[in-house]
């Protein structure tokens, strides 16, 4: 079976649950990105933009000094945090204001969270000469000040949103208010393996470059395939991208690591698939953190970035097929991550990857002989310093 299917289905999950105006938009889009995948022109001006702009191909590293405190764990790192802007977002938002730009759409709209997803948003539309909307909760702005001011730098206008809780999932109603106004010259960039059909192939598509350039890399490096992939999962497109070049490999293991917050079983988590409910969220069907009357519940993790109470349908779909197996990282543990990548190696990761980071710990511990890695290092912590020192 073909995944997605025609309809947009992993399986159970995705598709398309989104008001009827938005279902010729989808279409278009899902025509225009499939021509673009066979465009070898779009190719080329995609790949110069990851290459020449984006600082791609990234190193595959191997950590040494953290592969010997682990013993049994032999740990290359996919260095997402060397791009340009200082994390993966960026490879996913060229790619959609390229198509944007492709379809004739004259602006460009986003809803942010922690403001990452806003700012590779407005980087790559001041990079194309696009004007960019950035919907986000009026709570974020005051809490992610940096990021709004790096929005506007790059002429972008972040628009304030006052209802429900403030957050990210408030903006994304706004933002799909907006597109449902304005869709004949507007072009709405999501930000993760999230969304309606065709978004999550085609955020899919633009990262399984983590993945193409990772598994050379390794098999350059070791002359055999690694025996494990770990990634962070918040929507889950860094992870998606690392892992999907690997689907087909069925003897290496694949696993994602969900922000556990206060604990999967506290009210302050971000992990839905530990939560094992299943619902509708930003128009697909995915694991979903929610109330008993299926109010979309408010979602916590120390790491902005993965604090989201969804889940791309794909990770749905592999979680109860088997593919890829989730698992969760507290506050707690991540802040520990954070500290040995950085004490052991002299890389300060972002407090997302540290979750990736601290799950080796428990990995090492579990594995019987001595194993490969790879870890999606999807961001630097820079962003995070002032959060950490607090914390800590
Ligand atoms: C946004 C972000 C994430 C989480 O998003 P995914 O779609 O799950 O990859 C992880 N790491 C960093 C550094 C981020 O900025």
């Amino acid at each position: 079976m073909k995944n997605p299917d025609k309809h947009g289905h992993f399986g159970a999950f995705g598709g398309k649950y989104v008001p009827e105006t938005l279902m010729v938009p989808l279409e278009e889009l899902e025509v225009a990105f499939k021509g673009a995948m066979k465009s070898a022109a779009f190719k080329k001006e995609f790949t110069a933009l990851l290459t020449d702009y984006a600082g791609r191909p990234t190193n595959l590293y191997l950590a040494k000094r953290l592969s010997a405190h682990l013993k049994t764990l032999k740990v290359y790192c996919k260095r997402e945090d060397l791009l340009h802007t200082g994390a993966h977002k960026i490879n996913n938002t060229l790619g959609q204001v390229l198509l944007a730009k492709k379809m004739g759409k004259t602006r460009i709209i986003a809803e942010t969270g922690a403001g990452q997803h806003g700012v590779a948003t407005a980087t790559a539309a001041a990079l194309m000469g696009l004007p960019c909307d950035v919907y986000m909760g009026e709570e974020d702005i005051h809490r992610q000040a940096l990021n709004v001011d790096r929005m506007r730098l790059m002429g972008a206008k972040v628009i304030p949103v006052t209802s429900g809780s403030k957050t990210l999932k408030d903006a994304m109603n706004e933002a799909i208010r907006d597109w449902v106004t304005n869709v004949s010259n507007t072009f709405y960039c999501i930000g993760s393996v999230a969304g309606p059909h065709p978004y999550p192939l085609m955020v899919r598509e633009f990262q399984a470059i983590i993945g193409k350039e990772a598994r050379k890399q390794f098999l350059k490096a070791e002359g055999k395939l690694p025996n494990y992939l770990v990634a962070c999962v918040g929507g889950g497109s860094n992870a998606m991208g690392l892992f999907y070049p690997f689907v087909k490999d069925k003897k290496v293991k694949i696993i994602g690591v969900e922000a556990a917050g206060h604990g999967v079983h506290s009210q302050f988590h971000a992990a839905p698939m530990a939560a094992k409910q299943i619902g509708v969220l930003h128009g697909s069907k995915s694991y979903l953190m929610q109330t008993r009357d299926g109010q979309v519940k408010i979602a916590h993790s120390i790491a902005a970035g993965l604090d989201y109470p969804g889940v791309g349908p794909e990770h749905s779909y592999f979680n109860v097929t088997g593919r890829a197996q989730y698992v969760s990282v507290t506050d707690k543990e991540a802040i520990k991550g954070l500290k040995l990548m950085s004490e052991l190696e002299g890389v300060i990761p972002a407090v997302e990857t540290a979750h990736a980071v601290y799950y080796l710990e428990k990995l090492a511990k579990k594995v019987k002989k001595k194993s490969t890695v790879i870890l999606c290092f999807s961001g630097r912590g820079d962003k995070d310093m002032g959060q950490i020192k607090e914390y800590i």
